[in-house]
């Protein structure tokens, strides 16, 4: 019986971030510049970011050496285990063989500290002081807080105020990490002003808590904003996720058949599957890999393949994305980290390429597959990755019905510890799955910006 815990010594660590665009047939398409439409250069980006950051934005290099600061980090809590479902395959009777990486291990509880981390050395190495940035639930807050200690940054983070109110936990963990934590909108911001001349008592938004953050840091020399996801840097960074799994995937003697992981910006999920997606490209396996996403904002399987903003206020480029309209606003469900309008541009292309599926999934039945994993393998997962769970739970029973032995990977991209009241409320039965209309969603397309034919 394969063993339930595959671990790696620090010294088999991978000491480099895949860049898949090096293996691409074509690189996505190129970011525009909201004013001319013209693809964006270094300088346009140079007052929100490092250079070094910049340039592995734009590296068609297939390698980066991870910094040996950041290696050091990093040995906390990395590599992370690969855990074999046994218990899990047991309850649902299934001959599929499943396995979970699990990043719930990481001092925010997330995957996010994969990339808070680098971010945090690169802006330090620069002379940068002081980082800004936006937080919904709170994980990426969290993880941004505790990269920035590491370095002796300062970490100034807007949380929409909604969850600010009512997810109290967050809050005081990035206060812990030393972090600054103001509730969006506030009146320290120009945008921020603007919204409570409006609505003083506006819930705010993730589109306007990144407004105030850009706002801050584009005006502070001293000054730069850090993004969680979405971005081809962030997916880099979270690549050491996937190369961690290749190599204790075949100390297990295995090679996924089916890979899923959830996707909100899509850097879990492409840092799972981009290692893996390299080898099916080289032939060396061929694994199904599909992305799964809320059924309440579903980006890559109901919305447009078009450039739009990233922001709601639209003052960040244009990117070329799957997505359901900056203006859309989905509906209250859980899984906060998968509320997001768009898709990383990087996910979007190889799913244009038909390299990867995607599937959309409503809350209840990720949450009874969460609540299923709980009781079997011990982990209270994120609302986030129980979309995963659910697909992983789907495909075991199919080959409960076929007789197939695959293997399914999934990512376990973070513990749901500081979202109980979820859980809580799935089992008193209160928990509801909200219908996304076509009309809604047209309405929210009609606000995609004009762009020249061809674009
Ligand atoms: C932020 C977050 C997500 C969504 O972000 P991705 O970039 O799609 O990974 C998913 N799960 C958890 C636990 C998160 O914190």
């Amino acid at each position: 019986m394969t063993a339930t815990k595959i671990l790696l010594d620090e010294s088999e660590m991978p000491r480099r971030w895949y860049n898949l665009v090096a293996d691409l047939p074509s690189p996505p398409p190129p970011v525009l510049h909201p004013g001319t439409l013209q693809p964006i250069g270094p300088d346009d980006l140079a007052p929100l970011f490092p250079m070094a950051l910049i340039e592995q934005e734009v590296t068609r290099e297939r390698y980066v050496d991870i910094p040996p600061e950041v290696l050091d980090v990093y040995r906390l809590w990395r590599p992370s285990p690969l855990y074999r479902a046994h218990r899990l395959e047991k309850a649902l009777g299934t001959p599929a063989r499943i396995y979970y990486k699990y990043e719930g291990v990481s001092p925010a509880g997330s995957h996010k500290p994969n990339t808070a981390v680098p971010q945090a050395y690169y802006n330090a190495s620069a002379g940068i002081r002081r980082l800004t940035t936006e937080t919904g639930a709170g994980q990426w807050g969290t993880a941004l807080a505790f990269a920035a200690a590491q370095f002796g940054l300062e970490c100034e983070v807007w949380q929409v105020r909604a969850s600010y109110d009512q997810k109290p936990y967050r809050r005081m963990m990035i206060e812990t990490f030393g972090g600054t934590i103001h509730p969006s909108p506030s009146d320290l911001t120009e945008a921020g002003r603007r919204i409570l001349a409006e609505h003083p008592d506006s819930p705010g938004s993730l589109g306007i808590a990144i407004s105030e953050a850009v706002e801050v840091a584009a005006q502070q020399p001293d000054t730069n904003y850090a993004l969680g996801s979405v971005l081809n840097h962030v997916l880099l960074h979270q690549t050491i996720i996937g190369e961690e799994a290749l190599l204790q995937l075949a100390k297990a003697g295995d090679t996924p058949d089916v890979i899923v992981g959830c996707t909100g910006g899509g850097s879990n999920f492409g840092g799972l599957a981009f290692p893996f997606l390299r080898e099916k490209l080289a032939g060396r396996m061929s694994p199904v890999i599909r992305a799964v996403e809320p059924a309440a904002c579903p980006s890559l399987t109901r919305g447009r393949y078009a450039y739009d903003f990233g922001d709601t206020a639209g003052m960040t480029p244009l990117m070329k994305m799957h997505t359901l309209g900056h203006d859309f606003i989905p509906d209250p469900i859980h899984a906060g980290g998968l509320r997001y309008h768009g898709m990383s541009p990087l996910i979007s292309h190889v799913y244009e390429l038909g390299l990867i599926e995607a599937v959309a999934k409503t809350q209840k039945e990720c949450f009874e597959a969460g609540i299923r994993f709980a009781r079997t393998e011990g982990i209270v997962p994120a609302p986030e990755p129980t979309h995963a769970l659910a697909a992983c739970v789907e495909e075991a029973l199919r080959c409960k019905e076929t007789g197939e032995e695959k293997v399914i990977l999934t990512a376990l991209c973070g513990h749901g510890h500081l979202d109980l009241p979820a859980y809580s409320r799935y089992l008193a039965g209160e928990m509801v799955d909200h219908e996304l209309s076509q009309p809604a969603l047209d309405a929210s397309f009609a606000g995609l910006p004009e762009l020249p034919a061809g674009r």
